[in-house]
């Protein structure tokens, strides 16, 4: 499973959208630490790259 681009908010239930948007130049690595940012409420989210999320 890739690095999600949006995330559901777990307040409000809102979109998060990944901040920044574009994946990094050299692609995700283990450890990464992803933001997303809520669009109805501005919570900030910190998602930890998975292994997982690296293979398809
Ligand atoms: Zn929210």
């Amino acid at each position: 499973m890739p690095v999600a681009d949006m995330i559901i908010c777990v307040d409000c239930g809102g979109p998060c959208q990944r901040v920044p948007a574009e994946p990094p130049e050299l692609g995700w690595q283990p450890g990464d630490v992803v933001a997303y940012r809520c669009r109805d409420c501005a919570d900030v989210w910190y998602l930890e790259v998975d292994i997982d999320d690296l293979e398809d």
